[in-house]
């Protein structure tokens, strides 16, 4: 449980004299609920985009195993471990739930043109696995009678589980969730956390951005909160939920 995965190390993001995010240090460890929590505007969005690879940092770095990355693409990321879930979710709404979770499929894979416009056998093995892997999670995220049904069709809270079941087709180590209960009602929210731990008990570790305290509370195992770009607590849900810092920064001190 204490063995750690990812070392974040002194990570700042400037967009144009602001500090969205500024000097950031932090470990995850290995099969955690890491909570990333913090006030509208704190930098948790900016953070995980750089976890992700969409944002470079202007200051620090990551080091993943033995490797120290300072820039880095959304696919190396992918590569190394991390994947992603958007606050905004972006699906194709034409296409159907077991297509939209085969694209994160892929979001790792170096492109060849070759092999997918002759559908060498190579290509075809590739996608005989994603379908295995598509139909593994799509039992998990419990979205069996809805295999075949269009984006379009499915409530806000269905095409989160699309999303987060897409994310997991790069098979992460560490899978990044930004407000995946954003919008949603109790119950949905509920079913979101179900599932949430249901993913952790399969290995995988979970840095969680979320706005509704309650759920990050009873959910995460360490919690970081970010105000103003910088971290300005950590410790269990217990420790936060009694730091005065943290009490403040919600009170909108
Ligand atoms: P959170 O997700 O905690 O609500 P964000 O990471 O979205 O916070 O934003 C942190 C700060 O950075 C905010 O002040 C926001 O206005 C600013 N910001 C975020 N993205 C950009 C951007 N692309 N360009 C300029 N400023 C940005
Ligand atoms: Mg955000």
């Amino acid at each position: 449980m204490n063995e750690q995965i990812m070392k974040v190390n002194n990570i700042s993001v400037n967009f144009g004299g602001l500090w969205a995010v500024k000097s950031i240090d932090m470990d995850v460890k290995k099969n955690e609920i890491l909570g990333v929590m913090g006030p509208n505007g704190a930098g948790k969005s900016t953070f995980l985009n750089v976890l992700s690879g969409l944002q470079q940092p202007s200051e620090g770095y990551l080091v993943i195993g033995t490797q120290k990355i300072s820039q880095s693409k959304p696919w190396n990321m992918a590569k190394l471990g991390l994947s992603r879930s958007f606050q905004t979710v972006r699906l194709l709404p034409e296409l159907n739930v077991l297509d939209n979770i085969l694209i994160g499929g892929h979001m790792d894979a170096e492109k060849q043109a070759w092999d997918i416009l002759f559908r060498t056998k190579k290509y075809r093995q590739r996608e005989k696995e994603l379908i295995s892997r598509a139909e593994n999670l799509i039992e998990t995220l419990e979205l069996k009678d809805k295999k075949y049904e269009k984006i379009s069709k499915l409530s806000t809270e269905e095409r989160r589980r699309v999303e987060i079941a897409r994310s997991l087709m790069t098979q992460p180590n560490i899978l990044l969730l930004d407000e995946p209960c954003a919008g949603l009602s109790p119950q949905e929210t509920e079913e979101i956390s179900k599932l949430i731990l249901k993913i952790k008990e399969q290995g995988v570790t979970v840095i969680l951005v979320e706005h509704n305290v309650k759920m990050i509370m009873s959910l995460s195992d360490r919690i970081v909160v970010l105000d103003h770009g910088q971290k300005i607590a950590e410790g269990t849900p217990d420790e936060i939920a009694k730091h005065e810092d943290v009490i403040k920064a919600y009170l909108g001190g």
